[in-house]
């Protein structure tokens, strides 16, 4: 299982010196201490061996969670797994997957809002990702905007930007 903290503080409650740094830095957030341990505390009962969670993000309404393992192991059968980390952590959880699929990701960070389309743009030499979306959808729009470009950050290296058209 890989933590957004290392596994002894996951086990432990207590950050070590490298994962203190981390948090003083603003790598990591109390989110991720928090979501450590409490996969480390059902890791067995769950079986979430062979999950890897790179960290969790506060959106408001929700918490994303960003894995890079399978989706469906922090869903569990039913949604059984989701269940109980939305009640360890007060809010309901959306669990995105990592994968090199830019669109998939938006897609099920958005839901059911669909993208447009995605395009590569260059801003003062820099590149940015512009995700475009018809603007009547944005009242569908499960996250604010701010939550979902936060989220979004994460997830690609280059900016990213929404655009409504
Ligand atoms: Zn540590």
């Amino acid at each position: 299982m890989k933590t957004p903290v290392c596994e002894a503080d996951a086990k432990s409650g207590f950050l070590c010196p490298a994962c203190q740094e981390r948090l003083s830095k603003g790598e990591i957030t109390d989110l991720d201490v928090e979501i450590s341990r409490i996969l480390h505390k059902y890791r067995e009962q769950f079986s979430l061996e062979p999950v890897e969670v790179v960290k969790a993000i506060d959106c408001g309404k929700k918490l994303v969670i960003l894995s890079d393992s399978d989706a469906g192991l922090l869903i569990g059968r039913g949604g059984k797994v989701a269940a109980v980390l939305a009640k360890e952590l007060g809010k309901p959880v959306k669990i995105i997957q990592r994968t090199n699929d830019l669109r998939k990701m938006i897609e099920e960070l958005i839901m059911p809002v669909r993208v447009l389309g995605i395009n590569e743009v260059f801003k003062a030499g820099e590149k940015e990702w512009r995700i475009r979306i018809k603007r009547s959808d944005a009242p569908r729009l499960p996250l604010e905007m701010k939550s979902i470009e936060s989220v979004l950050n994460n997830l690609v290296r280059e900016k990213t930007t929404i655009a409504f058209e």
